[in-house]
């Protein structure tokens, strides 16, 4: 999969940052790259392995652009 991040970082709203990850809240309704729905969050996992504590069940898509892993977050 191909990932325009410079753009998705660009267009995203940020939410939340720690060692592990990185969120952005999609305010602007981007599509997602792997089904092209409107996703609603991106979270960005700058470790590997990284742990995701989901408070909600979500269906997700994911890629992996220079070595990091995109994980999108659909309702
Ligand atoms: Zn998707």
């Amino acid at each position: 999969m191909d990932i325009d991040t410079d753009e998705l970082r660009s267009s995203l709203t940020p939410r939340e940052e720690n060692s592990a990850i990185k969120s952005y809240q999609n305010t602007v309704s981007v599509v997602c790259p792997a089904c092209g729905e409107p996703f609603e969050d991106l979270v960005v996992c700058k470790e590997n392995p990284t742990s995701l504590n989901l408070s909600k069940q979500l269906d997700l898509c994911v890629g992996v652009d220079e070595g990091k892993a995109y994980i999108f977050t659909h309702q």
